[in-house]
């Protein structure tokens, strides 16, 4: 860790690296909370932002997703906020403290998630808003009191400006998924909620890239920051093997079938450039009988929560996303990525791919590459500074037809890119499955509306 450079240049204090949680110095309730998720060591990023936190500094955190970030930072909030822990009825005894703001609503719901998780043996209350649903329950929640609030950026301006919140009293602000803000669009809200902040409090920044807008940022929110750091800059997850597979374009979707049923892959997330594109792939799954769902920006709160839902449950397969809706989903063990289209910005593929391989499990990133996308690939290839070269599609095999399902819409087009199953750089079977028969994913809420249908397709 070191600080950043050109925003004082301060060192760091030398501080031991806990082995394990003991060490940390974090309340009995906290460590309590800890055990029970089953957590056994802290990871790097744990080790490193933990004390620094505890010591009260700003930290400017780069952490890809899946590395324990969110506990790196609530952990060392409660630790703090345990002196002001207090059972009072009384809102007043309950004012925010700790403000996390996060990018998206899914986001934002799973960090609260964890705060619940890690809060629960102690009396602090927490709760989370985010847009596209009704602000009067969010309202008489914050009026009740909260010491934990989790936030997207313009819902949290719409109750600071309508003082259903008052944030005059948070001593810790959090920004997580920074650059994500930025690429959204968020910069004019998050300066707007400075303006409701108090000058005086610790603040800490968490991206999974640094860049000169992120370096920017820090230098208007955050004070003598120190840098930490657990992934080489902008590189990906070395636990992710990343497959390269060139396919022409209209061959792509029988390459997604073909690879997911070949290597034996239990769920997969799939990841399209656009919302149209998302759709029309989640469709041509639903009509070949496949169990797939699709979220993305345009689709409403309780479609996206049913989607959700269903991935969750082990209803659906394939969950069909574009990059910002499916920022942020924390999917423990989800075997496989498959990039249908690589994306414009090379920072999403690392996050893309960050999906799989989460705290220390391995993954498979497969992308299916069209001619006119080498380019694209080309970028990410310098921006990972790795090579992905590109290997055959897996071979199907006889007892795995392409396509294993009764209602088959489209006809199966030839693929192109086939080859030899020798060729095929990783085993077919069950490595990439699940070998839990729990669902895979610890995503998110139910839907918020239950009586809604569920949008995830048929099961038959
Ligand atoms: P995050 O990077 O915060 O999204 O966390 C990714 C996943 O790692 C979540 O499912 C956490 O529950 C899990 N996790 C966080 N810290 C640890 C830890 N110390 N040991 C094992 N799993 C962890």
């Amino acid at each position: 860790m070191d600080a950043i450079k050109g925003i004082n240049p301060e060192t760091t204090p030398a501080l031991e690296v806990a082995g394990n949680f003991d060490e940390l110095g974090l309340a009995a309730p906290i460590l309590a909370a800890v055990k029970e998720m089953g957590y056994k060591t802290p990871t790097p990023i744990q080790q490193q932002a933990i004390p620094l936190v505890l010591a009260g500094r700003d930290l400017m955190a780069q952490a890809q997703t899946g590395t324990g970030k969110t506990a790196a930072f609530v952990l060392p909030l409660l630790q703090k906020m345990v002196p002001h822990a207090n059972a009072s009825a009384s809102p007043a005894r309950h004012p925010v403290r700790a403000l996390v703001l996060a990018p998206t609503r899914e986001l934002a719901i799973q960090v609260h998630e964890s705060v619940v998780d890690y809060n629960k043996h102690l009396p602090l209350r927490s709760t989370v808003v985010f847009g596209g649903v009704d602000m009067k329950v969010q309202q008489a929640e914050l009026r009740g009191g909260v010491e934990i609030l989790v936030a997207t950026p313009g819902r949290l301006l719409d109750h600071a400006t309508s003082r259903s919140v008052l944030l005059s009293q948070v001593q810790f602000l959090v920004l997580d998924e920074a650059d994500r803000m930025l690429d959204m669009g968020f910069l004019p809200d998050l300066k707007r909620i400075l303006d409701f902040l108090p000058t005086q409090r610790q603040t800490l920044l968490f991206s999974a890239t640094f860049d000169d807008n992120i370096v920017g940022l820090a230098r208007s929110f955050l004070q003598n920051p120190l840098k930490v750091e657990v992934a080489r800059r902008n590189t990906s997850a070395d636990n992710v093997e990343q497959l390269v597979h060139k396919v022409r374009e209209e061959d792509k979707l029988d390459a997604l079938v073909r690879v997911v049923k070949t290597r034996g892959i239990a769920q997969v997330l799939v990841f399209t450039r656009t919302k149209v594109c998302a759709d029309k792939v989640g469709h041509r799954l639903q009509k070949r009988g496949i169990q797939a769902a699709i979220i993305h920006g345009d689709k409403a709160q309780v479609e996206r929560f049913a989607a959700l839902e269903g991935f969750k449950q082990g209803k659906v397969q394939y969950l069909v996303a574009t990059d910002i809706a499916a920022r942020g989903l924390d999917i423990v063990e989800l075997p496989c990525v498959v990039n249908y289209e690589l994306p414009y910005a090379p920072e999403d593929y690392v996050h893309r791919i960050g999906r799989t391989g989460r705290a220390g499990a391995s993954g498979l990133a497969v992308s299916l590459v069209s001619p006119d996308e080498e380019r694209l690939l080309a970028g990410i290839e310098r921006f990972i500074k790795r090579d992905l070269k590109a290997s055959p599609l897996p071979e199907t095999s006889p007892s795995q037809p392409l396509r294993a399902v009764a209602t088959v819409a489209e006809p199966a087009a030839p693929l192109a890119a086939s080859t030899p199953a020798a060729a095929s750089s990783a085993p077919v079977g069950s490595r990439f499955g699940r070998t839990r028969a729990e669902p895979v994913c610890a995503l998110l809420q139910p839907p918020i509306n239950r009586s809604e249908p569920a949008l995830v397709a048929p099961q038959s």
